[in-house]
């Protein structure tokens, strides 16, 4: 059978993958995170003025394919294959897979497949044909992979700028990856596990009195999920310059393409009603199971990751601004998000970011300056990544993060000197949140700062 190579998720998403693929018998092979040097490569293979992800990913791919053929590697085009999202919309997305093909055809890999994860029969033939038994029953532990590993990654970031033993916050990530990661190997129950993942978290020393800026990324799926050189380390430099990262979730993008197929086949339903509605109860049924699948297990975990955004609520935020019905990359998400992360008081600052020339990312940056001009005093920054522009990037984003903390500072101030707390009393008050893991009751949401919730909670 051949193996399959997977690529472009984070590391908790390509880990519970794995286990999963290797409990339907199927070998799997994860490549490292795409770097600078993959983007030139996908350049040289590539057509011209194409988006980053599909440089960044094709090019990983075939540095990867190269490698096994220098070792001696016989046969790679019928033993390996490559699975990949794939999409159909007025963006670039559509081509990725043709793209994928002309690359791998130029660097010598002519017959090398692609298969493309769409929402179709397709799919699930072209997984046969490879001897994958991929059936549709492995959907909804599909689905749980995906969201567990969206929760793992938003407590990760949550808790790691407040990590008081230096990797500590990392080691509690490494074991909860292994737990998950031989649940989905041997298809154990879930719940056990994610349990002792939540005890492990509660004897994680922290110190939360320190008040950090929350940071929402948000932008294009590719640019936004990824922690490594494709989005200048976001998320991990944002925690060494003293930010709370809040990082968005895999499910809320496929949560959204379910949205989309209910809302056009809605549509074309005069066309014939019995039809439609045989398209759209499936659709309806994944799309609910997976906000059932989020809320249960964020409830295992204490409640204590950010809730999974309604679709409904989204689309309904970027209304007024950014036309529903207007597909391609994260479409109207984008404006929903940012307007979300103010009205819920989730971030101090919002984030944009998308490889350069990302068409409905651009297209929506149009209408966040009017959003940011509506919700008074919304801090938000729009970055483009071309693969050398780090530097202007992030300086362009520190600017704008120091007033960021100044509002964090400010709010936690405030809650001091209307209790009349001395710094006496904080820090006895300090060294009590830090013993009794007081964070998991994460209440107090009409404030921002992490440290000014818990402060809160604790006078
Ligand atoms: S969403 Fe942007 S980056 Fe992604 S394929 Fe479309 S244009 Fe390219």
């Amino acid at each position: 059978m051949a193996t399959v190579i997977v690529s472009g998720l984070t590391r908790a998403h390509e880990t519970l993958l794995e286990g999963l693929f290797g409990f339907l018998g199927q070998d799997v092979v994860r490549l490292p995170e795409p770097d600078g040097e993959a983007l030139k490569i996908g350049r040289i293979y590539c057509n011209r003025g194409q988006c980053n992800p599909v440089y960044y990913t094709a090019g990983n791919l075939i540095r990867f394919l190269q490698g096994l053929r220098a070792s001696g590697e016989k046969d790679i085009e019928k033993n390996y294959y490559y699975l990949t999202a794939g999409a159909c919309g007025p963006c670039r997305f559509g081509m990725y897979e043709i793209e994928y093909r002309k690359a791998l055809h130029d660097a010598g890999f002519p017959g090398f497949k692609v298969v493309g994860v769409q929402q179709n029969e397709a799919l699930v033939q072209d997984l046969r044909n490879l001897g994958f038994r991929f059936e549709k029953r492995h959907l909804s532990r599909f689905i749980n992979a995906i969201i567990l590993a969206d929760l793992l990654n938003n407590l990760y970031y949550k808790i790691k700028p407040y990590e008081v033993m230096p990797e500590s916050v990392d080691r509690w990530r490494n074991s909860a990856l292994d737990l998950l990661y031989a649940v989905f190997r041997y298809n154990s129950s879930i719940t056990p596990s994610l349990k002792q993942i939540c005890d492990a978290l509660s004897s994680l020393e922290l110190d939360y009195l320190s008040p950090k800026p929350k940071v929402k990324i948000i932008g294009e799926i590719f640019s936004h999920l990824h922690e490594g050189d494709a989005s200048y380390g976001l998320p991990s430099w944002l925690v060494e310059e003293g930010a709370e990262p809040v990082v968005e979730p895999l499910s809320n993008w496929l949560e959204y393409l379910f949205w989309e197929k209910i809302q056009f086949t809605r549509d074309r339903a005069f066309r014939g009603r019995v039809k439609a509605l045989r398209e759209i109860l499936p659709a309806w049924l994944l799309k609910t199971s997976i906000h059932l699948h989020f809320a249960y297990f964020r409830f295992i975990l204490n409640n204590r990751p950010d809730k999974l955004a309604r679709q409904r609520q989204l689309a309904r935020y970027a209304a007024p601004y950014y036309h529903v019905r207007l597909i391609g990359g994260e479409g109207h998400m984008e404006a929903g998000k940012h307007i979300y992360a103010v009205r819920k008081h989730q971030a101090h600052m919002v984030i944009s970011i998308k490889p350069f020339s990302c068409m409905p990312s651009t297209q929506s940056d149009g209408v966040q300056t009017k959003i940011a001009e509506d919700m008074k005093g919304s801090l938000f920054v729009s970055v483009d990544t071309t693969g050398d522009a780090e530097v202007n990037v992030k300086s362009r984003i520190l600017m704008k993060l120091q007033v960021a903390q100044k509002r964090a500072e400010s709010e936690f101030r405030e809650v001091l000197e209307r209790k009349k707390l001395t710094e006496a009393r904080l820090k006895v008050l300090r060294e009590r949140a830090r013993l009794q893991s007081l964070p998991m009751r994460n209440r107090r949401r009409r404030y921002i700062a992490t440290a000014t919730r818990v402060l809160a909670t604790l006078v």
